[in-house]
């Protein structure tokens, strides 16, 4: 029997990515929370001004909150490369362009590399849950792996094709999504969620 915790039964997922919101609505699907789409509400999405996962995902979800009179979850993620200094990071969508093209990211994330032997890596999310005129609470979640090139496989979204957990060699690329929700740093920030949710109940 799944447990419902003291998740809000409407909320907005405060993300225009739709690899994301494909993903959190997976996770939000035993709970039976009715998840409404930032782009379904017309929702703007805010310059993401932090220097950390933790502070874009605050501001993204008090934003979205505050313009739907809705709680709202907010997602803010990205790689992280040791050998780069961290980098891409917080600006890891950037790394895209404005077309948020990732083949042309991994591609930049070899270059850079320069055939250097560290290929360690590691993604992280911080959620954001946001209630309208009240509080927020933040959820981090990561996970450690290193990075594959060429990139292999089509599914998941982003970096995945470059990234292999530690304890798999494939590539989140080449996993099911089921796969890929067992390791991963959003289903890792999202289970701390329900857990503290579960808490509160
Ligand atoms: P932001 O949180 O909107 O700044 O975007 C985060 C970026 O990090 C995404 O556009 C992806 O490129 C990357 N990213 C975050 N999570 C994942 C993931 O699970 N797989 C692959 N790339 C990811």
């Amino acid at each position: 029997m799944t447990v419902r915790p003291a998740l809000p039964p409407r909320l907005v997922i405060a993300t225009h990515n739709a690899g994301k919101a494909r993903e959190i609505e997976d996770l939000l699907r035993p709970f039976r929370v009715e998840a409404v789409g930032a782009a379904a509400l017309g929702l703007s999405e805010p310059e993401e001004t932090g220097e950390t996962f933790e502070a874009n995902a605050v501001l993204k979800a008090r934003a979205a909150a505050e313009a739907s009179g809705l709680p709202a979850l907010a997602d803010d993620s990205g790689l992280a490369v040791p050998a780069l200094g961290g980098a891409p990071g917080v600006r890891s969508a950037r790394w895209g362009g404005p077309g948020r093209d990732f083949t042309l990211a991994m591609a930049r994330l070899e270059r850079e590399l320069g055939g250097g032997p560290d290929r360690r890596a590691s993604f992280h999310c911080a959620l954001a849950l946001a209630r309208p005129g009240g509080g927020v609470r933040v959820f981090e979640g990561r996970v450690d792996g290193r990075l594959r090139f060429p990139p292999r496989g089509a599914n998941g979204f982003g970096y995945d094709p470059c990234f292999a957990p530690d304890g798999d060699d494939r590539t989140f690329g080449e996993m099911t999504p089921a796969e890929k929700a067992a390791f991963n740093h959003r289903a890792r920030a999202f289970a701390r969620m329900t857990a503290a949710a579960d808490r509160r109940a």
